[in-house]
């Protein structure tokens, strides 16, 4: 098998298209050597062979080695040096390079082939031994933590403790014999740890680093990782072997990180970082503070450090021409990582830049404008899920601030909460309801959980390429990072600013999009869904087949779906209509009531009420459609159920605490999601259907009236299995439609459907389309029921069976397209046998998951119907499942 690909001295084997098997850096890598672009030269090993690694017991694939020997026979070919010499030595860095990028999950081990010979050789060769002494070092460092497993603090303890002896800074002003020192400390505490000495043998190093590389895919913050974005473990991760190039060879030397455009607002211009004088990731670790590389973003932030620009104008303009050519090749932001040796300038790595929501939007508004890509480009390009960012919330530019600190606008959007200083208590806190800010010095992937559970993150040191900038960013949590003028003391759990100390647990708010912090909770205003986003909108809304509803039911969440796009309602869940307070009352007395007499005494005071529910709604509405489901929860769900409930109840109603207590025992059922629940009320109860019935009917009379807009009301029957059902409930609607459309003298077009929830329903489509004007799925249900999980019990032995692999997606969130997709398939063409055209939709909770959406295009269904804040996510999904 072909383990290995080269790249280097101007021509490469792989190329951009070939991700899947030399992962995302190893591809790119490639396709920049095949563009002429400076790149050291090196190997990348395929993804299989990782794969291949853990099929056989973390054994090296047959045929590896022999193949990675003789790509480094190329690259001491391309270099004149050579691996393993004492002379002029070759030294490699082992990089990782999965798929999909998976920023700070893997670990580079960077200057591997040093040893305590060649570093001689080294330092002698470049004419300065300091630059040997400290890339031996850092290696030592990199391969003792990632390869041997030594406790990175181990490492940091040590230059510490000598910086502090030496009375120095920076790391960068130790000499070449105090990292001597540095380094004969790592050794011995290697030793000391693991009873072996560190290797001195390039070889085994060389193979000690391929191993962690594979090994790295299965630890637990990888695996986290995947499981966050849904990344299959069995993608393997390939591993990238390249010369090295020196960004610590003295002050002509550097180090950098840049991106096309501005990540944050997606402006047209170069944005990036660098260090002299460094290596690796110094820039993203936050050791000094980086400066800019455009002297306008020097200018704009209001450094004094010098630019690249002005400090290393030849390398600069290179650069930045590589950089328009890179974006105008791949067509997208590329966030690029490059490192300048000796004044020479070499790119290590080019990818589409992770970019904030707000960023995403702008960028392929202006390259389709630009005419770089399409319109449908554009839409295609947008994650929908990332829509959520801009749906935050803002600080209210009028509420007064009182700023007691600030740092970089590293993940836009303000957040509140109560401070907290780990992760641990993050992920508690959230638990138990409360809502925090995690406030960090700086974040590392251990803190994933926490980043996660929390409304915000506030760090102290760190870029806009640190990791919680860039993980926040892809969070889509608000972050303010390197908040240098506040300082915390996690151990007395202090958050130091100038003005004021606060403790763990008082609580902060932070302006994840100027950077600020603050005391206190702040008004905040609702986001702004013009400009960039208005015109995606309005491109995706042209790719659109299908139409996007909204559940709603009240006149809040249907005002707001409006102003997301939503073109009706889907789903107006009637019942929740009924816990309000005066109302839950009148619906106790009718579900205790002891005849129908009773009960329709209770019905005609609810009446009333449920019809100006619906003329509001019908209103909001303005002649779009409006689905309305019948009462659909088993009645016990309206009941008290502790004594003192009790007790409250019957005062009210004027009746008997103990026979409350026995009414409510009698309603008891064992399995209520199977109960007496859906078109079996309205069976039993048909007094409750027609008086909803004649609160739509009279509602929309009413609602045409006053608006001038023709109303469709749709019916939809609940938990229909057997036609027979929906052919009653069906009569009794139609009854009351006549009398009130009767009485009213105009004209009422209206559809009585059915929702399919249950299996029975599904295989009988065909038929009860007979009866039925229109079909939802209420995948909530049908899944439920299709499955035989109840969702309200699911969610502890679904997590396992997540962690166990048994299955990758809760379905509840994400359809189940094989199971219950094939009975959606199945209900859909029956249906239709039937009743041509019969209209189709969707409105569990699934229709505003894109994946989901997605599969209903497919299934030619007619519109989806979710909450409110999914409504944009939603014509997006269907955009894009369209394109
Ligand atoms: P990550 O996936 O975390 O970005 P990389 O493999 O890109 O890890 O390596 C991180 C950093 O290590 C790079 O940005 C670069 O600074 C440094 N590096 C990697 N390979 C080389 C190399 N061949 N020469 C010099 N520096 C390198
Ligand atoms: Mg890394
Ligand atoms: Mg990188």
């Amino acid at each position: 098998a072909k383990w290995v690909y080269t790249f280097g001295g101007g021509k490469a084997e792989g190329h951009a298209g070939d991700r899947d098997r030399l992962g995302g850096k190893g591809a790119n890598l490639a396709e920049m050597c095949n563009l002429g672009l400076p790149v050291p030269p090196g190997l990348t090993i395929v993804t299989d062979a990782c794969n291949s690694y853990f099929e056989n017991d973390r054994a090296m694939p047959d045929g590896l080695r022999e193949q990675v020997r003789e790509g480094i026979r190329r690259m001491e070919e391309i270099t004149g040096r050579t691996f393993g010499d004492t002379t002029r030595p070759l030294l490699l860095s082992v990089r990782s390079g999965a798929r999909a990028s998976m920023p700070g999950m893997m670990d580079t081990v960077l200057n591997l082939g040093l040893n305590d010979q060649s570093v001689h050789a080294l330092g002698h060769d470049a004419g300065d031994a300091r630059f040997a002494w400290d890339s031996y070092r850092r290696f030592i460092q990199m391969y003792g933590d990632v390869v041997m497993g030594v406790d990175h603090e181990v490492f940091e303890e040590i230059p510490e403790d000598e910086k502090g002896r030496l009375g120095h800074e920076q790391d960068t002003e130790l000499s070449a014999v105090e990292w001597q020192h540095v380094i004969s400390r790592y050794k011995e505490a290697i030793e000391e740890v693991l009873g072996t000495p560190f290797p001195q043998d390039p070889e085994v190093q060389l193979w000690g680093a391929i191993g962690a590389v594979f090994s790295s895919w299965m630890n637990p913050r990888a695996i986290t990782y995947r499981h966050l974005h849904g990344i299959p473990a069995g993608w393997g991760t390939a591993v990238n072997v390249q010369a090295m190039v020196f960004g610590n060879l003295g002050n002509s030397s550097a180090t950098g990180v840049a991106f096309t455009r501005n990540p944050s607002t997606g402006e047209s211009e170069l944005y990036g970082e660098f260090l002299v004088n460094a290596q690796g990731e110094d820039v993203v670790a936050g050791i000094r503070t980086p400066q800019n590389i455009t002297e306008a973003a020097r200018i704009a932030s209001g450094s004094d450090k010098p630019s690249l620009e002005k400090l290393m104008p030849e390398a600069f303009a290179e650069f930045e021409a590589i950089c328009n050519k890179l974006e105008r090749h791949y067509r997208d932001m590329q966030d690029l990582e490059f490192t300048i040796e000796r004044g020479k300038l070499w790119m290590l790595q080019t990818r589409s830049g992770k970019r904030t929501a707000k960023a995403a939007l702008k960028i392929a508004v202006d390259m389709a404008e630009q005419g770089l890509i399409s319109k449908e480009e554009a839409v295609a390009r947008i994650d929908p899920a990332s829509l959520d960012q801009l749906l935050h919330p803002t600080i209210d530019p009028q509420a007064r601030r009182d700023i007691i600190g600030s740092g970089l606008p590293a993940s836009p959007g303000a957040a509140t909460g109560e401070i907290v200083f780990t992760s641990e208590e993050a992920v508690q806190a959230v638990k138990e309801g409360r809502k925090v800010i995690l406030v960090r010095v700086e974040t590392s992937p251990e803190d994933i959980h926490g980043m996660h559970a929390a409304q915000g993150i506030l760090t102290t040191r760190g870029g806009m390429t640190s990791h919680a900038a860039v993980v926040a960013r892809g969070m889509g949590t608000p972050c303010v990072s390197g908040a240098g003028n506040i300082r915390v003391d996690p151990r007395n759990e202090l958050l130091i600013a100038a003005s004021v100390t606060l403790k763990k647990g008082d609580v902060i708010t932070i302006d994840g999009s100027s950077g600020q912090v603050l005391k206190g909770e702040i008004p905040m205003l609702q986001p702004e869904l013009s400009g960039d986003f208005g015109r995606i909108m309005e491109w995706a809304d042209a790719s659109r087949r299908m139409t996007v509803r909204t559940n709603a039911e009240t006149p809040a969440d249907a005002r707001a779906a409006r102003s997301f796009g939503a073109e009706g309602i889907g789903l107006c869940r009637t019942e929740h209509m009924f816990f309000e307070d005066d109302r839950i009352n009148v619906m106790r007395e009718m579900i205790l009531a002891e005849d129908e007499a009773g009960r329709r005494a209770a019905l005609a005071k609810l009446l009333p009420m449920q019809r100006s529910d619906f003329i509001e709604l019908f209103s909001i509405m303005h002649g779009l459609p409006v689905t309305i489901r019948l009462l659909d929860p088993p009645l016990h769900e309206f009941l008290p159920k502790t004594d003192e409930e009790i007790a409250d109840v019957a005062a009210v109603l004027s009746i008997d605490p103990s026979e409350l207590r026995q009414r409510v025992d009698a309603l008891h059922e064992f399995n209520p999601m199977l109960g007496h629940r859906g078109c079996r009320l309205a069976i039993s109860y048909p007094e409750i259907a027609e008086m909803q019935a004649r609160a739509i009917f009279e509602a929309a009379v009413e609602a045409a009236h006053e608006t001038g807009a023709a109303v469709v009301p749709e019916i939809m029957v609940p938990l229909v299995g057997l036609r027979s059902e929906l052919d009653y409930v069906k009569e009794r609607i139609e009854t009351v439609a006549k009398e009130v459309i009767g009485e009213a003298g105009i004209g009422i077009d209206y559809l009585v459907g059915t929702m399919i929830e249950l299996p029975r329903a599904a295989l009988r489509a065909g038929v009860i389309a007979e009866a039925a004007d229109f079909f939802s799925f209420g995948t909530n249900d049908l899944t439920q029921t299709t499955f035989g999980i109840s969702r309200d019990d699911a969610a502890p032995f679904l997590a396992t069976y997540q962690q166990k692999g048994i299955i990758e997606q809760d379905p509840f969130v994400s359809l189940d397209f094989e199971g219950v997709g094939e009975l959606i398939m199945i209900a859909a063409e029956r249906g239709r046998r039937t009743k041509n055209g019969l209209k189709l939709g969707i409105c569990g909770e699934h229709g505003g998951d894109p994946a989901s959406i997605r599969f209903c295009e497919e299934a030619g269904l007619d519109y989806v119907s979710c909450s409110p804040f999914r409504v944009p996510i939603a014509r997006l999904a269907a955009a894009q499942a369209a394109i």
